[in-house]
């Protein structure tokens, strides 16, 4: 008698799982030892009747035991490591789940938050049995609901009615779908609630006689047909009434001149029969006939609906379904198997769980096109969404492998093109990392910061990534406009002219030959490499005017590289130049330039088109890495790789790759790339390198 009425319940259990329970109810009694609800009763009490219910729908000992330690991690201070080594693992990932959940503070919420709090609270539920413990935890609070001030009453009861209702009825769990609901109704408004009671309640005295008249009138007809059928009475529940009220504007007799009963039958045969007896005995009402057997609802309920013209002009509204529909219709997804032949007693609530989706998805083939339906449920149950919040509390929803980035920018296209670095919970986090339902996400940003184009290869969301490329592409297009400003006056240097000298004639001249609609087209085409510069210059300067002797005297200033890498300045990969190198740049169509050593050999069939190449030096403000490659011949050596990386990054050069080649007993040649800032640098470096014994000879690889 530990558990007072529920080991009764737990019939449907191994003796030695209802010990187990028992064990988890002990446990958490001693836990929670001293404490009391605001009821007045031990605080045991709560996790008892919360297990009680989740009893009444059959949950597997797992979740019977996560029941009675929900509130532990929270209010006790047991912690999850202590659950596991107590009751194992899949109890402490339970008991974790549900205090997570309640973690979540649902404050005043508008309503279009209220879905994705819904929404959020699945996503964060991976195993159905978090959710059925939470819900069950709640109903339990609502239960108890009156010892609680009247403003936090209306808090929680809102809370219910947003946000724990619709994920029951979404789980297809009916009967605590309307107890939430009336609950919640009784708490938020209880003027009317205890008016509508009232009313109903003498509204029912009234037609007592009507109900006794309709249902023997249909079981007569049930039986000249011998169905098998029980009958059954059905009550509106107060909040559809008074939604009904509201919403459509239907007056409280007009509802309740509405007689509802539904017929339970054995089979899915006798609901269509059943339906054409009650067609054929009273008048159908057009319109208001519902076939949710051929196609379900999106949680899995199915019934025929039917609304008949009875005795005195009464309305009857009948719902037909067989004995699996109506468990089904209650239970959802917590629905037991029982009824099916064949069905192991014992199976667990998330396997029966995994069972009702499968169900699910088979009915949802059978109903044929009903897209919504399937959307629905892979949205509630296989979430491909997660849902964060901002450091205002507000709930963004991205897709599941979603990142800060991406959730930067869902915020704000300026935040994300700023973004620099993320605090996911307080802790700072790589941006590439995927967020997870629940997180609080803080993204720091910084004036003058730019996307990076990496950032592609990680981001989830087409609004990120169409602006990443958004600001690359105008990033671009400026680089360009300026890079073909730079060598127009370039190649204008060898008529003697320059860019500044241009006058508007001259550049009305080149657009009427040239076709171009603006003289920025024509620089950004010349940046990207897709005009020669010396041929636009020369389309430019009236060939009178060009001075051919003047240019072979005067050398052509070289471009300046200045920054270590624009998208339209590369390095090429063949030769690695750094600075302090002999450089040329070649323009690559679409490309724009890339810097080539002055003694790459790729250069040498580069230089049949002299005037593609142009003459490049390296800016005195030049920074960065640019990697180099090199290679070590060296006498085989036990830990010689370890010593050689050790002496080159001691020098604050990062190694980029690293790789080694026996030639042959005597020599190993040793592949490196590496990054330095300049050739001092690289010097610096290969000094080190040659003083180490076992090194014959180092070199740098230039193509
Ligand atoms: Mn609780």
């Amino acid at each position: 008698m530990v558990l007072l009425g529920l080991t009764e319940k737990l019939s449907y259990l191994e003796e030695a799982d209802v010990r187990r329970v028992e064990r988890a109810y002990r446990y958490a009694e001693r836990s929670h030892t001293g404490q009391m609800r605001q009821t007045g009763d031990l605080y045991i009490t709560h996790p008892l009747a919360v297990a009680n219910i989740l009893a009444d729908m059959h949950m597997d000992p797992e979740g019977l035991m996560a029941a009675m330690l929900h509130d532990v991690i929270e209010d006790t201070g047991v912690t999850k490591g202590q659950i596991a080594r107590r009751f194992g693992r899949t109890v402490a990932d339970l008991v974790d789940g549900v205090s997570k959940l309640t973690e979540i503070e649902f404050e005043s919420k508008a309503q279009q938050q209220a879905e994705s709090f819904q929404k959020m609270t699945l996503a964060m539920s991976r195993d159905i049995r978090v959710l059925l413990v939470k819900l069950a935890d709640r109903l339990h609070n609502m239960r108890t609901l009156g010892t609680l001030s009247p403003g936090k009453r209306r808090r929680v009861a809102r809370e219910t009615m947003e946000i724990y209702a619709p994920i029951a009825q979404r789980l297809g769990i009916d009967h605590i779908r309307i107890e939430f609901e009336e609950l919640s109704f009784a708490a938020m408004y209880p003027l009317r609630h205890r008016r509508l009671r009232e009313a109903t309640e003498a509204a029912r005295q009234n037609r007592k006689t009507f109900v006794v008249e309709i249902r023997q009138a249909i079981e007569n007809c049930l039986e000249r047909e011998s169905v098998q059928a029980t009958v059954k009475g059905r009550e509106k529940h107060l909040w559809s009434i008074y939604l009904k009220m509201r919403e459509k504007k239907k007056s409280f007799r007009d509802i309740m001149d509405v007689f509802a009963f539904r017929l339970v039958v054995d089979s899915v045969d006798d609901c269509y029969r059943t339906l054409g007896m009650m067609h054929s005995t009273f008048k159908p009402v057009p319109g208001e006939f519902k076939d949710y057997i051929a196609i379900p609802k999106a949680n899995g309920y199915q019934s025929l609906h039917t609304v008949l013209v009875g005795m005195h002009g009464v309305l009857i509204e009948v719902q037909i379904r067989t004995t699996e529909m109506e468990t089904i219709a209650n239970f959802g997804i917590a629905a037991h198997g029982e009824y099916k032949a064949g069905n192991t007693r014992h199976e667990g609530t998330q396997r029966r769980a995994s069972r009702w989706i499968q169900g699910l998805l088979a009915m949802q083939k059978q109903a044929g096109d009903s897209l919504e339906f399937l959307e629905h449920v892979k949205a509630d149950l296989f979430p491909d969404e997660v849902y964060v919040f901002t450091p205002r509390g507000e709930i963004i929803q991205l897709p599941s492998g979603a990142t800060a980035i991406d959730f930067a920018y869902s915020v704000h296209t300026g935040l994300g093109n700023s973004c620099i670095a993320c605090r996911v919970d307080g802790q700072l986090t790589p941006l590439s990392e995927s967020l997870q339902s629940g997180q609080k996400v803080e993204i720091i940003s910084a004036d003058g910061a730019q996307p990076n184009p990496n950032w592609l290869s990680f981001v989830a969301t087409a609004k990120a990534r169409s602006a990443i490329r958004h600001f690359l592409k105008q990033q671009e297009h400026d680089e360009s406009v300026n890079l073909g400003k730079r060598l127009l006056d370039q190649a204008l240097g060898k008529f003697g002219t320059s860019y500044k000298q241009l006058k508007k004639s001259e550049i009305k001249r080149i657009l009427k030959t040239s076709g171009a609609s603006t003289f920025e087209y024509i620089l950004q085409q010349i940046g990207l490499g897709n005009r020669v510069p010396l041929a636009v210059a020369n389309l430019i300067v009236p060939v009178d005017k060009q001075h051919p002797q003047e240019n072979q005297r005067k050398p052509t200033l070289p471009l300046e590289v200045g920054s270590q890498q624009g998208l339209l300045l590369q390095y090429g990969r063949c030769c690695h130049p750094i600075p302090g190198d002999p450089i040329l740049g070649h323009l690559t169509p679409g490309k724009g330039l890339v810097v080539h050593l002055d003694s790459c050999r790729n250069l040498s069939d580069l230089r049949s088109n002299p005037e593609k190449c142009t003459p490049m030096t390296w800016s005195s403000e030049v920074n960065g890495q640019f990697p180099v490659e090199l290679k070590v011949e060296v006498t085989p050596e036990r830990g010689f790789i370890a010593t050689l990386a050790s002496r080159i990054t001691e020098k604050d050069a990062i190694i980029e790759k690293i790789s080694t080649l026996d030639k042959d007993a005597y020599t190993s040649i040793v592949d490196l790339v590496l990054t330095v800032r300049d050739r001092i640098h690289l010097a610096d470096i290969l000094r080190r390198v040659r003083s180490l014994g076992p090194v014959r000879r180092v070199y740098r690889v230039k193509n």
